[in-house]
């Protein structure tokens, strides 16, 4: 972990892209879901948390990415509606506050679709074809064929970044070839068409991924490895008990290696540094046996989904609340995002004929 912080320290000496804090003040920020399906502890730990904790610092615009959704799943598309619920739901229950961030559905923006469309013009397919991010999705994926959407995806990123005038972008360091390539495509657009679309950083989320619980190094939920954050509790502890841990350990006397067990990175997640420091001690030195110490992580586990828990019950009993929410954060967005097309098509000299 500590050698992660030291690349990104590292890179932000180097990257133009990564958001510096202590030189600029920023203002907004986009990020976002794709609906495909209920978010997991992955997804808290690695996005929601901050995200929840940076909506009191920064406009937030939160982006319910149906169509991106399609890049993968344009099979289902009659699944969106329930997915798109359900992400809301995630994130509200996490701790997202509707008058602190504004949530949007993607498709009910067309501007989106059309500022993709402007900004697809200005890169070459090369520098998709061997975006990092790209590859190694397709990869997982198992694509050999890419769709031209799948490939395009990272230009639409850029509208959807670009759309609201978004200055940062939180994301992890694998996505950070995605924020070079929206600087790059926007910087072309204000160099040909004399444009002020505004050049977004990425600000890097420092945390690791989580593993699943097969030991797989993300846990995913196309790998069926996740706790959702929407599980509850008697499934969670099923789930935690199922955890790989280190197999050469067999009875609680043994002495074991924390650092090739599943469960002892949850812990480092998000137990505190004394039960931290306690598990490594007792695991290393044959104090505790496995089940207890899944035990004992499934109570922190618990104890961070209980407030979750009580914010979902609510919405759950007042589900039209989120659909005011997701329309009223639309229609938000929505007028952002005319007068930035208003002013993208102004600069490439397209009003033609003003209403
Ligand atoms: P999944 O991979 O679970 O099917 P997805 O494909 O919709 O979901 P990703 O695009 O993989 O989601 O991840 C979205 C964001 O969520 C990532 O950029 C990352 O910030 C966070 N995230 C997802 N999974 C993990 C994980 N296992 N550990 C840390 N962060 C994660
Ligand atoms: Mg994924």
């Amino acid at each position: 972990m500590y050698k992660q912080v030291q690349t990104i320290m590292d890179l932000k000496t180097e990257n133009a892209a990564i958001a510096d804090e202590s030189k600029f003040e920023y203002k907004r920020i986009l990020t976002g879901d794709r609906p495909t399906g209920p978010l997991h502890l992955g997804h808290y730990a690695g996005s929601l948390k901050n995200r929840v904790r940076l909506q009191d610092k920064y406009e937030t615009f939160i982006l319910i990415a149906d169509i991106q959704a399609l890049t993968t799943n344009f099979e289902h598309p009659e699944k969106l509606k329930d997915n798109i619920f359900l992400v809301a739901l995630d994130n509200l229950s996490a701790g997202i506050d509707p008058n602190l961030s504004t949530i949007v559905i993607q498709s009910m923006i067309p501007e989106i679709s059309e500022l993709t469309t402007f900004f697809s013009m200005l890169i070459s397919i090369n520098p998709l074809k061997h975006n990092p991010t790209i590859k190694t999705e397709a990869k997982e994926r198992g694509y050999e064929e890419l769709t031209y959407g799948f490939l395009g995806y990272p230009v639409s990123q850029t509208a959807d970044i670009a759309v609201f005038k978004a200055d940062l972008v939180p994301v992890g360091i694998d996505q950070l070839p995605h924020i070079e390539l929206a600087r790059k495509i926007i910087r072309k657009f204000n160099e040909l068409y004399c444009g002020k679309l505004v050049e977004p950083y990425a600000l890097i989320d420092k945390f690791p991924r989580l593993v699943g619980l097969d030991g797989n190094l993300k846990m995913s939920k196309s790998y069926g490895n996740a706790i959702n954050l929407s599980d509850d509790y008697d499934s969670i502890k099923t789930k935690i008990r199922s955890a790989l841990t280190d197999k050469n350990r067999i009875h609680p006397t043994d002495r074991g290696n924390p650092d090739i067990c599943t469960i002892y990175s949850y812990h480092r997640a998000f137990s505190d540094e004394n039960l931290i420091k306690e598990t490594e001690y007792n695991c290393k030195n044959g104090k505790i046996g496995c089940v207890k110490c899944k035990d004992n992580l499934f109570e922190v586990i618990k104890k961070l989904l209980e407030p979750m828990n009580e914010r979902r019950a609510y919405y759950l009993d007042n589900k039209d609340e989120i659909w005011d929410i997701l329309l009223t954060g639309t229609a938000k967005a929505k007028a952002i995002a005319s007068e930035t097309i208003k002013e993208v098509k102004e600069s490439m000299k397209m009003l033609y004929i003003l209403p």
